[in-house]
């Protein structure tokens, strides 16, 4: 049998994807397999483009998430910004014989702001850890009581605590995202 590529020369083996006969000077062990030079183009060929389409694909991920972080962070403010308006005048509308001094009004309409802003983030932070955490708890029957006893605990941590958290967790995703 002689060389497909050089017919001059005996073959010593055969490549392992298309089965042509090759020289010593032709065959390229690859992994323990013989493959002639076309089939290693072709592979390197191969090996490039399901590359390139794997950068592609986490590409379009990364866009995706980033995509969503976006709108989650835009929400937080528009939210945010609603209730403050709703804040603001709803007590500034309070008649002027309650005699709240205007500090007063200003510091309630901070906290409450912030309860919404930070209830906002928290929300995520209680549905996805302190809830899992108060599901496994609650198993047992009396452990309905520790659930609640947690519940409110998380409610707190999540919304004083967990907003904050989660606001700059979604900051960061967009920081590296840019
Ligand atoms: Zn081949
Ligand atoms: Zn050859």
């Amino acid at each position: 049998m002689k060389c497909y590529y050089h017919i001059d020369d005996d073959a010593v083996g055969m490549c392992a994807r298309c089965g042509k006969a090759l020289c010593s000077v032709c065959a390229e062990d690859v992994g323990g397999a013989l493959l002639c030079p076309g089939c290693i183009a072709l592979a390197q060929e191969e090996e490039r483009l399901r590359a390139e389409q794997e950068a592609l694909e986490t590409k379009a991920e990364t866009r995706l998430v980033l995509k969503s972080v976006k709108k989650t962070m835009l929400w937080s403010w528009i939210v945010t910004a609603a209730f403050a308006c709703f804040c603001i005048v709803g007590m500034w509308q309070v008649p002027s014989d309650a005699a709240i001094p205007t500090l007063a009004k200003i510091a309630i309409c901070i906290l409450m702001i912030y309860f919404v802003w930070s209830g906002y983030w928290g929300r995520v932070f209680i549905l996805h850890r302190w809830g899992r955490k108060v599901e496994k708890l609650t198993g047992g029957e009396r452990g309905w009581i520790l659930g609640l006893v947690l519940l409110f605990v998380a409610c707190f941590v999540g919304f004083y605590g967990g907003g904050i958290y989660q606001y700059l967790k979604y900051r960061k995703v967009i920081k590296q995202g840019d």
